[in-house]
C-alpha cells in the first residue's frame, strides 16, 4: 500500500491519479470492512468527486495541495458540511452537519479526499469502541481484539489499510492507545495547535484533534495541515518557531520512575518499551530518570475534570436543536425521554459523575480539587523538563484486549489511560509508535511526550526510531 507521502508526490507528478487511490481503497473497504468495522459510513460519492476535482485541477496546471489525492477518513465526532455525524450516538442519529470544521477544512484545502466517518466510543467515552451505540469494530492485528478507543474505528482504517491517514480525537489518549493497540502512530498534538472548531466537544480544556498513519513521515505530513491559528477556536494557537531537529545525538530521553515500576503492567510491554528507550541511547541519546510524583492521581483528577466538562458540554443534546428527539406530555419529559433513550450508559454515568462533581455543595471536594492536581501535575512536567527534552514510557499497561473483558468494570477501563491522561491535563504533545509485538502477536507501542510546540523534533525522533 502506498504512503501518503507517496500518494500526494505521484498525484502531483501525475504518475497516477487520484480516482486510482481512491477507487483501490474503496474496493479494500468493500471487502474488508464488514468485518473490520471500521467506519460507520463511506462517502464514496462525495469522495469520487473530490478526487476528479483534484485531479482536474492537476491536469490543468494547478497547484496539487500537500496531501494532494490522499483518502482520510475522519473519526465520526467531527463536521464535515452535508454529511451526517452521530458521534457513535443514538442521540445523533440522523443530524446532518451544517458546516465543517477547521481540522477536516485543512485537509480538504491540501487536496485530501475524506473518505468516510470512523466508529468511536459514543461521544469519545470509552478505551475499546465497545460503546458506540452503532456496530463494533475489531484490531485488524487480531480480530478477537478491540482496537482501542476512543478513536478505535480510526486507528483500525488505517492499520487494516484502508486509508493512510485517519483523523482521532484525544481527551485523556483516545489517539494513542488506539494506535498502540493497532500498531500504528498516533499522535495528540499540543493543546492548541490544531483547531477544535467543529470538533463535538467531550472536554473542551483537554481535547484535541489528531492524526493516525502507518508511518512517521506521513503523521508529520498530516499534522503540518491540520495545524493552523484558527480565529473560530479561541483556545487555538499559531505553531511558534520550533528549534530545529540536529539529530539524537545528545537528546536526553527521560524515564519517569512511576511509569517503570512494572506494577499492574504486562511484562512484555515493559521491556519493549525499555528496549526502545536502549536503542535509542545506542544511537546518541541520554538516558536519565525523572519523578512525576502527582501522576498517580492523574485518573481520578481526570474523569473527574473531563466528566464535569462533559456533563455541561452535553448539556446542549435536548432533543430540540439536534438529531434525535423523543416527544412527552410536556417539556421536561420531552427532556427526560430523549436524553434517556438517546444517551447509551457510559455517557450517562459520564454526566451523572460530572454533574455531582459541579454541585454546589461538592464542587470544593472534587472540582477544584482537580483542577489542583491538574497544576501539580503540571509543574511534575516542567520540572522532568529541566532534566529531560522527551520522556518515554509504555503507551498503555497492557496490549489490546479481548472484546468484553473491561466492559463490566469501567474503573479497569479507566485505568487503560493510566499513562496517555497526564499528557492531556497538562496540554503537552504526545505520541503512540510501534514498538514491537508480544509473543501472542499484539501489537505494543511506545509512547514519547514532548514540551508543548515540539512537534517538530518529536517527528526527528521518531524518524529515528523507525529506522533502526
Ligand atoms: N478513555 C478515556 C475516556 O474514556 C479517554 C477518551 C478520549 O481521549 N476521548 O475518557
Amino acid at each position: 500500500m502506498k504512503t501518503a507521502v507517496e500518494i500526494a508526490s505521484g498525484v502531483a507528478g501525475k504518475k497516477f491519479r487520484a480516482a486510482d487511490v481512491l477507487e483501490e481503497r474503496l474496493k479494500l473497504i468493500n471487502e474488508q470492512d464488514a468485518e473490520i468495522g471500521a467506519f460507520l459510513e463511506v462517502f464514496a460519492e462525495t469522495a469520487r468527486v473530490q478526487a476528479a476535482a483534484v485531479d482536474a485541477k492537476i491536469a490543468a496546471g494547478g497547484k496539487p495541495g500537500r496531501l494532494a489525492g490522499v483518502p482520510v477518513a475522519i473519526k465520526d465526532n467531527m463536521l464535515y458540511a452535508g454529511h451526517r455525524m452521530t458521534c457513535a450516538s443514538k442521540i445523533l442519529e440522523g443530524y446532518i452537519a451544517p458546516y465543517t470544521a477547521t481540522a477536516v477544512e485543512n485537509l480538504i484545502r491540501e487536496d485530501a479526499v475524506i473518505i468516510g466517518r470512523t466508529n468511536m466510543d459514543e461521544f469519545a467515552m470509552g478505551s475499546s469502541t465497545e460503546n458506540s451505540a452503532f456496530r463494533k469494530t475489531r484490531n485488524p492485528v487480531n480480530t478477537s481484539c478491540v482496537p482501542g478507543g476512543s478513536s478505535g474505528g480510526s486507528a483500525a482504517a488505517v492499520a487494516a489499510g484502508f486509508c493512510p491517514i485517519a483523523l482521532g480525537s484525544d481527551t485523556g489518549g483516545s489517539i494513542r492507545q488506539p494506535a498502540a493497540f493497532c500498531g500504528v502512530y498516533g499522535l495528540k498534538p499540543t493543546y492548541g495547535a490544531v483547531s477544535r472548531y467543529g470538533l463535538a466537544a467531550f472536554a473542551s480544556s483537554l481535547d484535541q484533534i489528531g492524526p493516525f498513519a502507518a508511518d512517521a513521515a506521513d503523521l508529520e505530513l498530516a499534522f503540518s495541515a491540520l495545524s493552523s491559528r484558527d480565529p473560530k477556536d479561541s483556545t487555538s494557537v499559531a505553531f511558534p518557531p520550533a528549534k530545529p531537529w540536529d539529530g539524537i545525538g545528545g537528546v536526553r530521553i527521560g524515564l519517569p520512575k512511576e511509569f517503570f515500576s512494572g506494577e499492574g503492567m504486562d511484562r512484555e510491554t515493559l521491556a519493549l518499551t525499555r528496549a526502545a528507550a536502549v536503542k535509542l541511547e545506542k544511537l546518541g541519546a541520554r538516558l536519565t530518570e525523572v519523578t512525576l510524583p502527582n501522576a498517580k492521581y492523574a485518573v481520578p483528577a481526570y474523569y473527574i475534570a473531563a466528566s464535569s466538562e462533559a456533563s455541561s458540554n452535553l448539556g446542549r443534546f435536548d432533543g430540540i436543536r439536534y438529531g434525535f428527539s423523543a416527544a412527552g406530555a410536556n417539556l421536561k419529559e420531552g427532556y427526560q425521554k430523549t436524553r434517556g433513550l438517546g444517551f447509551g450508559p457510559e455517557v450517562k454515568r459520564r454526566i451523572m459523575l460530572g454533574t455531582y462533581s459541579l454541585s454546589a455543595g461538592y464542587y470544593d471536594a472534587y472540582y477544584l480539587k482537580a483542577q489542583k492536581i491538574r497544576t501539580l501535575i503540571k509543574r511534575d512536567f516542567e520540572a522532568a523538563f529541566e532534566k529531560a527534552d522527551f520522556i518515554i514510557s509504555p503507551t498503555t499497561p497492557s496490549p489490546a484486549f479481548k472484546f468484553g473483558e473491561k466492559v463490566s468494570d469501567p474503573i479497569a477501563m479507566y485505568l487503560s489511560d493510566i499513562f496517555t491522561i497526564p499528557c492531556n491535563l497538562a496540554g503537552l504533545c504526545g505520541v503512540s509508535a510501534p514498538a514491537g509485538f508480544t509473543a501472542g502477536g499484539l501489537p505494543v507501542g511506545v509512547q514519547f511526550l514532548g514540551r508543548p510546540f515540539s512537534e517538530p523534533s518529536l517527528f526527528g525522533l521518531l524518524k529515528v526510531l523507525e529506522n533502526v
